[in-house]
């Protein structure tokens, strides 16, 4: 069985070598670190570079937003010209935590998807209880030339088609394993398969049995094994749908060569 982790936060892992060790010996073949500011930006290009198996993208999170001027835009494109960046983000809107002005949020997040249509790369979509907005920004600036991905989709159904229309992705965490997660079990069964992608988000939300302890890809297992209870397949049906899909959306190369 072979699985892609699409959203990690490789440099905020403590153990990094023994997490990825486990991870392959779970089948996590593939995995995409992602950054949310340019120090980490910087570690996702730096691992990315010196594991095979690791690709990187580029971002600047919400909550960050307020530290972004057009020197730090610059720094972010020739990062995401490096040759295993794969995407631009997570970037989006947070008006949950509001850790960042709203207007600061609305404008990184516009320069973002700009440059992400400038440089041909998709979308790591990051949003929290902003769902119109980021739907809205997303159509008024075009994005579905590129597409990408909601990361950690919480949205209903509504939304879910709002940006299942202009191309986009929903990435599936192990939340998908918890109890109260009903709502999201139900909706996976009803959006197009090819459009669905699994991530752990790690070291975020671990999946059950080990929630409230630090997540790592080789838990994505988890996720994979619920997602596929959810749309009635098998575990190996879902990591091939999923790796299918993710390879496509970050054109990573399958290993079978
Ligand atoms: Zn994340």
């Amino acid at each position: 069985m072979t699985l892609i982790d699409s959203h990690a936060h490789l440099d905020m892992l403590d153990g990094l070598e023994a997490a990825l060790a486990r991870a392959a010996g779970a089948g996590v073949a593939q995995i995409v670190t992602i950054g949310v500011d340019m120090p980490s930006s910087r570690a996702a290009a730096g691992l990315a570079a010196r594991l095979p198996n690791v690709y990187a993208t580029v971002g600047l999170h919400p909550h960050d937003a307020q530290q972004a001027g057009e020197k730090y835009f610059a720094q972010m494109k020739a990062l995401a010209q490096t040759s295993k960046a794969v995407a631009i983000g997570e970037c989006g809107l947070d008006f949950y935590r509001d850790l960042s002005p709203r207007p600061a949020q609305r404008q990184a997040f516009a320069r973002q998807i700009e440059l992400a249509l400038e440089l041909g790369l998709p979308l790591v979509i990051h949003d929290r209880e902003a769902h119109q907005e980021v739907a809205g920004m997303l159509k008024a600036h075009g994005a579905e030339r590129v597409g990408g991905v909601l990361h950690c989709f919480s949205g209903g159904l509504d939304l879910a088609r709002q940006v299942l229309d202009l191309g986009f992705g929903l990435g599936i965490t192990g939340t998908i394993t918890y109890k109260n997660a009903g709502a999201l079990r139900e909706l996976v069964a009803l959006v197009p398969r090819e459009r669905l992608h699994l991530e752990t988000d790690c070291p975020f939300l671990s999946p059950l049995p080990h929630r409230g302890k630090p997540n790592e890809p080789a838990y994505l297992a988890l996720a994979n094994a619920a997602l596929a209870q959810a749309l009635g397949i098998t575990p190996q049906e879902c990591a091939a749908l999923t790796t299918a899909n993710t390879r496509r959306l970050y054109r990573l190369p399958g290993l079978e060569g």
